[in-house]
């Protein structure tokens, strides 16, 4: 049993980072689009790519899919172990499968063989949508019980034959659910953990869902590697998974930025000045720390951790580092005195 994997040069689990990963939205019959995709994803920091393997036809979509992604790319299959056995031979170096739904024991040892071989990781996933009634019945209705148990049997079919790169997974949409089937993984297995909400829902109401779940399971130490399932396009995934990430302080990714909430003392438009400085973030080290502050008064005081701030005055803009000023400006040189302090400063990539 081991506590991290190797997906091709991907590691997975402790003492590797957390691994941000998404799903593709694109069909695998447009492999052209598919890459596309990937390569979005790819820029905004995607680790891994899962897919969506339906069919034995698209075998050879696959392969070239693999062949060309920039990133590790999972199949995802349901139901036939002759598609998991294609996409091992498509050059996946790892799969997702639905615990119970490769079919009979000489199945399983078929793929086994296989994946053994090709040295390839299999993620043991269980979804609440894909339980059947009896698995429900015989945890007599607990979902979560439910879910580690269906992956518990799989993980011991596979280890029975000689797998051992396995990483585990267990979603429902419910919060609840999810928090308590991980943590029975967790105590019961040390392969690396896959988290995240399923159908969690779009824009702020499914982020921040994602966010209560991954979060709670991060800090409970539960987590390897995340994805953010919204409705909407896969980079946002990406961007929401890092900012996740960074949040907790587990990883670090941009410079960080706050801003005050803006009171009766401000001086400023908070929210267009956060517009402003945000897209200038990018060419400073990731390491620091952005201030926007509504006003001069409390501004440098309540951001003194700030490597460098802004602040709105009666008169226009103080610059600042740490709590001291550093120069002063009118609002409309914003952009520039913010670099030529940066540069004072040292700050620049
Ligand atoms: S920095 Fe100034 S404007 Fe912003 S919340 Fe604090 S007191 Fe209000």
């Amino acid at each position: 049993m081991q506590g991290r994997t190797m997906i091709g040069s991907l590691g997975i689990g402790k003492p590797f980072p957390v691994r941000v990963e998404s799903m593709l939205r694109t069909p695998l019959d447009q492999v052209e689009d598919c890459l596309r995709e990937i390569h979005c994803l790819h820029e905004e920091g995607c680790e891994l790519v899962r897919i969506a393997f339906p069919e034995v036809t698209l075998s050879d979509n696959l392969s070239k899919v693999v062949s060309f992604s920039p990133v590790e790319v999972m199949a995802d299959i349901h139901f036939d172990h002759r598609l998991a056995i294609k996409a091992v031979r498509s050059g996946c170096r790892a799969i997702r499968i639905n615990p119970g739904n490769m079919g009979s024991s000489r199945n399983l040892v078929e793929l086994s063989t296989l994946i053994k071989d090709a040295g390839t990781v299999v993620r043991v996933g269980a979804n609440a949508g894909s339980l059947s009634r009896s698995q429900i019945e015989k945890a007599k209705g607990d979902i979560s019980r439910a879910l580690f148990e269906a992956v518990r049997v799989q993980i011991l079919a596979l280890q029975e034959l000689g797998v051992e790169r396995i990483i585990m997974s267990a979603k429902s949409s419910s919060i609840p659910v999810t928090l308590k089937a991980n943590a029975l993984l967790a105590g019961k297995f040390r392969y690396p953990v896959h988290v995240g909400l399923t159908e969690s829902g779009s824009g702020q109401k499914g982020t921040i869902r994602s966010c209560v779940a991954i979060s709670s399971l991060l800090g409970s130490g539960i987590g390897d590697t995340i994805r953010i399932s919204l409705t909407g396009p896969s980079v946002d995934e990406v961007i929401v998974g890092r900012r996740i990430l960074q949040a907790l302080e587990i990883r670090r990714f941009e410079p960080e930025l706050i801003s005050c909430p803006a009171c009766g003392r401000r001086r400023v438009d908070v929210a267009s000045l956060v517009e402003r400085i945000e897209p200038l973030l990018k060419r400073l080290p990731a390491e620091l720390n952005v201030a926007v502050m509504g006003c001069e008064v409390n501004g440098p005081q309540e951001a003194s951790n700030a490597d460098i701030g802004v602040a709105g005055t009666a008169s226009g803009m103080i610059l600042f580092a740490k709590g001291k000023v550093k120069g002063v400006c009118s609002e409309e040189e914003i952009e520039d005195r913010f670099f030529e302090v940066c540069r004072e400063l040292g700050y620049f990539i």
